[in-house]
């Protein structure tokens, strides 16, 4: 699944104030470069006690063009979730958990706002819950969607004078 870097969250659904980082995909062309020993760590760290939006599916590295049924258990459980981070100006960057591979295995590097808000996060440090945050915004996602009986009479009457 292909994401630009800092485009729009669009992923299942449209997530006003949150961005992709790292949804790579074969084809698609991505900055290249080093980050710090420390940034990585922490991805590790986001992937492994911070994962949000975990699904039942995985998703395989495609730069690696890997079958699904060759992949172990290790990376399926890599490949199956995001990672949320805050950055300063508030803004909220998801990351597929894969991005940690991108990283080590394929020198991605994810724009330098992100790094700077990995950099700066303190887990669990400023009372930011990731998964309480995705899922408080994939719910009121939710609650949008479903028109209430009074915006549809008014979409009605919107329709009669058109
Ligand atoms: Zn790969």
């Amino acid at each position: 699944m292909f994401f630009a870097d800092l485009a729009p969250y669009d992923h299942v659904r449209e997530l006003p104030g949150v961005v992709h980082v790292g949804w790579l995909a074969v084809g698609q062309p991505f900055t290249r470069g080093s980050v710090t020993p420390g940034v990585l760590d922490k991805l590790r760290l986001a992937e492994r006690d911070w994962r949000v939006c975990q699904t039942r599916g995985f998703h395989p590295c495609e730069l690696c063009g890997q079958d699904e049924e060759d992949c172990t258990a290790e990376q399926r459980w890599l490949a199956s979730a995001e990672i949320w981070l805050r950055g300063s100006s508030g803004i909220i960057y998801s990351a597929p958990t894969l991005i940690v591979h991108y990283v080590s295995e394929h020198q991605y590097r994810p724009p330098e706002e992100f790094l700077q808000a990995v950099d700066a996060w303190q887990p669990g440090g400023d009372g930011w819950d990731p998964r309480a945050v995705s899922e408080r915004l994939f719910e009121e996602s939710s609650r949008a969607m479903r028109p209430t009986p009074r915006k549809r009479a008014r979409k009605a009457r919107s329709g009669e004078r058109a």
